[in-house]
């Protein structure tokens, strides 16, 4: 059975198969942990991203890709771009979120990654309320588990931040 976790640390210190980040669409880098990611892989992932976006365009939200993790310890990077509170309606925004975290397991399954670390998608910059993100992150993980996890062994949600290491782990259960 697959295993959920929550931690709280800086995700591009991880050693796990997979780690994902929060991006936009153009896939340059940005600030929080687009930038903290970018910076720590150096410019190997930006020249993947630029590559990327030449050949298919700007990354939809909901969607992802992913690209190797550089300097990092990690293996790959999935890169994701969740949706902006207040620009969608809350049913569209939620279903959003739940694509990013099911778009980026189908390509760490792909990828035949046995771990998976999470940042808490959209509830820094984007203001997606914390505790629902936490809901809707939880419950597409589980569903997808659930469903075929395929190499999937462990998923670990990485908070950066004491409110959602709160809520985590009360959703959890742990
Ligand atoms: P978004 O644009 O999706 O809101 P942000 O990067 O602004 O993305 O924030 C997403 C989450 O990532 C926030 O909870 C933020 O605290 C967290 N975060 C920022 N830096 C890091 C990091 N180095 N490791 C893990 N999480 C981080």
């Amino acid at each position: 059975m697959t295993r959920l976790e929550a931690i709280e640390a800086d995700i591009t210190t991880l050693a796990v198969d997979v780690i994902v980040n929060a991006a936009n669409s153009s896939l340059m880098g940005g600030g929080g942990v687009d930038g903290a990611i970018h910076r720590a892989g150096g410019p190997d992932i930006r020249d993947e991203c630029i590559a990327i976006v030449e050949r298919h365009g700007p990354l939809p939200t909901g969607r992802a890709v992913i690209t190797t993790a550089g300097r990092m310890p990690a293996g790959h990077v999935v890169h994701t771009v969740g949706p902006v509170w207040g620009t969608v309606d809350e049913h569209e925004a939620v279903d959003l979120l739940a694509s990013c975290y099911r778009s980026s397991l189908d390509l760490a399954r792909d990828a035949l990654a046995a771990s998976i670390a999470f940042p808490n998608i959209s509830t820094g910059v984007y203001h997606f309320p914390k505790r629902l993100a936490a809901e809707v992150a939880i419950q597409a993980v589980s569903d997808w588990v659930g469903d075929d996890p395929g190499t999937v062994e462990s998923v670990t949600f990485v908070c950066f931040d004491r409110d959602n290491l709160v809520f985590y782990r009360d959703l959890l259960r742990i």
